[in-house]
């Protein structure tokens, strides 16, 4: 019997430079492709198109090809496959699954406060933002029409009553990492956490949860390792994937290079970025050994 192929992938966001965190991952899928004799992918996550951009793309790509990480086939960029996204959304619109939402940040915000005034700390999700608390799921069609006619900006929501019920009770997923609470093996997904879900926006037809779970899908990734900062995102990836039909994944949630402070590695600070390091006077060899080595959580 033939076993099928692995399929890994790196999926970097091009809105700034590689960091050693984003190494640390691109390694740790480069190790687990190893082993198994897999193949791995390089996807850039660019459908934020106002802040990702081709010379972060470009450079990402040096960085890999000087740290000697190989990956196989074409880079597969989100911003050229907003139709895949777009058709997975309109089978969601036909199932009934997502409605417009038009409240804008600072209205979500003072309907929060001004509920916490009155009564309990409103829910929160597993970043800690608050649940959507907009009343949008009970407008009529015709209401919803006439305010995506209005020219209000909106994001289509998943509502997540209707997804849990229609996707049943028993999602789960295999998982081969951990997270910090130590949870490893089958887990129980639990997308409720996140209430109503942002799926696409008006002038973006997509979000990060719609795009990864379509590419998963048209990739035909087997096997996802990334960072436990996006261990509970899983959840709502698994809902999706049900929901539309998509194959299941294994998943492998690994830990995250922090700083000095303890804190993970972002964007923002340029000095665990690969190419300060490289310009800097660092080898290859020397960067590797700092993730290899590097504090982490
Ligand atoms: N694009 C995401 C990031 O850079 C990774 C998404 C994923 O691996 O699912 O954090």
């Amino acid at each position: 019997m033939t076993q099928k192929n692995r399929v890994f992938r790196f999926a970097p966001s091009p809105n700034g430079l590689l960091h050693l965190g984003h190494a640390y991952s691109a390694l740790r899928n480069r190790e687990r492709a190893l082993e198994c004799g897999g193949e791995m992918l390089l996807r850039m996550e660019d459908i934020d198109t106002a802040r990702c951009t081709p010379q972060f793309e470009r450079q990402i790509v040096e960085d890999l090809n000087w740290l000697g990480i190989k990956w196989q086939g074409p880079v597969r960029r989100q911003s050229e496959h907003f139709g895949d996204y777009g058709e997975a959304l309109g089978k969601l619109r036909e199932m009934a699954l997502v409605y417009p939402a038009f409240l804008t940040r600072a209205q979500i915000r003072d309907r929060v406060a001004e509920a916490e005034r009155h009564g309990p700390a409103w829910p929160r999700d597993p970043d800690g933002a608050p649940l959507y608390p907009g009343g949008e799921r009970a407008l009529s069609g015709k209401e919803a029409a006439a305010g995506m006619d209005s020219g209000r900006p909106f994001a289509w929501r998943l509502d997540i009553d209707k997804a849990c019920a229609l996707a049943g009770p028993d999602i789960t997923w295999a998982e081969t990492g951990h997270d910090p609470s130590g949870q490893t093996g089958t887990i129980a997904a639990d997308p409720r956490a996140w209430g109503d879900v942002i799926l696409a926006r008006k002038d973006t037809p997509t979000s990060y949860h719609l795009s990864v779970v379509v590419d998963d899908a048209l990739q035909g990734i087997t096997d996802i390792v990334r960072g436990h900062d996006l261990f509970h995102a899983t959840s709502v990836h698994r809902l999706l994937q049900n929901l539309l039909a998509l194959p299941e994944p294994r998943y492998h949630h690994h830990a995250l290079l922090v700083d000095g402070d303890g804190r993970k590695l972002s964007k923002s600070d340029g000095d665990t970025a690969v190419a300060a390091l490289r310009r800097s006077g660092a080898t290859a060899k020397e960067v590797i050994q700092m993730c290899e080595t590097g504090a982490r959580i």
